[in-house]
């Protein structure tokens, strides 16, 4: 029987996209594309030496190195960084690192309009994205821009290959993450399904490979192009419930972020499960037939990744306030919130217990 008919909007983002191992030695030419002539280099402080790789290859284009990227992108480190682009004349941003230096050079885009190209070392996806979230005050906001969206993303896979098995996993999942709820968004359509599925397929089968052999580049290789795919998913819908759940408990009580997305993605599975049956069966497709929750969980126990919001830092006394800000927002979800609903799946999760497939009590 065919599908009823279709309705929907795409708008795909003018991204280059250059994949592969050892891609990174072609910096310099897409530096040189965009017409970058005084480049910025911005990474983490763990990450100096390979902000330094970068900064060699693009050898006279390379104007300075801006190693302060922090999670959540504090707006004073922004600030600080705009004022050294300002000060050595930058034309253009590279930045290498995981979604902490991407969303750095998202923010001084966001104040001076200079074009990036992101290099991705984890699968947090933000270098497909036109989103940005800035922490000042302790408190974490979000907004979109189309100009944020890097105009170059060089995935190399010999860059995640220093990613321990663990940090794959917590990353990888937090990437499945991003498409599970793509799938079941209000502004899915056909290519951004094609895409969720597909990149769910892929982290599901590289995951355990890179579990179980860490230095070996197929795994590694089909884990970053899952990212990529599951990025774009995020960059092109607008996410439910485990997004907005991350996001609050982020701000509230600063969790550890692709953790935080991996101890909670098998609880808003099974919460949403009964409300989006459509998604749920491409999920379980893309885990080649395997319940999703159970496969998730089974990787996380194998990575020995912690399982409950409590071990990675959430107060016993978090949930009431969680599900009050969370009642409060405004957000997409296939299956309709209630407090009681929330507050059940949340002390579920703080401690680790079996996600409740029925529906958390069908509250
Ligand atoms: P991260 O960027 O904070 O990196 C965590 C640590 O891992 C850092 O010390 C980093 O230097 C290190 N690291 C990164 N790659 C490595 C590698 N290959 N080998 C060894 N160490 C490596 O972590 P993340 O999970 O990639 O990103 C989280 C941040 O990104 C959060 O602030 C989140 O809000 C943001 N984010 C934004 C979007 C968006 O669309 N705006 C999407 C996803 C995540």
């Amino acid at each position: 029987m065919l599908p009823p008919p279709l309705a929907f909007v795409h708008e795909p983002s003018p991204q280059r996209i250059v994949f592969g191992a050892s891609a990174l030695v072609r910096i310099a030419e897409e530096a040189e594309r965009l017409n970058f002539s005084r480049i910025m280099v911005l990474t983490s402080p763990e990450q100096v030496p390979q902000g330094q790789a970068v900064a060699e290859l693009l050898g006279w284009r390379a104007a300075g190195l801006f190693s302060e990227a922090t999670m959540h992108t504090p707006v004073a480190v922004t600030e600080r960084a705009c004022v050294v682009a300002r000060q050595k004349q930058i034309d253009g941003l590279v930045a290498i690192g995981g979604g902490s230096t991407v969303g750095l050079g998202k923010a001084v885009t966001l104040r001076t309009d200079l074009p990036q190209i992101a290099i991705p070392t984890t699968y947090a996806g933000s270098e497909m994205t036109d989103l940005i979230g800035q922490t000042a005050d302790g408190r974490k906001v979000t907004e979109r821009s189309p100009k944020i969206r890097p105009k170059t993303v060089i995935y190399d896979v010999d860059l995640t290959l220093s990613l321990s098995p663990m940090g794959s996993v917590l990353s990888g999942l937090n990437a499945i993450a991003h498409a599970a709820e793509a799938l079941y968004s209000p502004d899915s359509n056909p290519i951004t399904a094609l895409m969720a599925e597909d990149g769910i397929r892929a982290l599901a089968a590289a995951l355990p490979a890179i579990l179980t052999d860490p230095t070996e580049r197929a795994g590694r290789s089909e884990a970053l192009y899952g990212a990529w795919l599951c990025g774009s998913c995020l960059g092109s819908t607008t996410m439910g419930l485990h997004h907005k759940l991350c996001h609050v408990l982020g701000g509230a009580f600063n969790l550890p972020h692709a953790e935080m997305h991996s101890v909670l993605l098998p609880y808003s599975l099974a919460f949403n499960a009964v409300g989006a049956p459509g998604a749920m069966a491409a999920v379980t497709r893309a885990f080649q037939g395997r319940d999703p929750i159970i496969a998730i969980v089974d990787i996380l126990a194998k990575s020995g990744a912690r399982r409950s919001l409590s071990e990675i830092g959430m107060p016993a006394d978090g949930v009431e306030a969680t599900v009050r800000t969370v009642m409060e927002a405004d957000f997409p979800n296939p299956r309709k919130v209630t407090a009681e609903a929330l507050s059940a799946m949340l002390t579920t999760a703080l401690h680790g217990e079996t996600p409740d497939r029925a529906g958390f009590a069908a509250a």
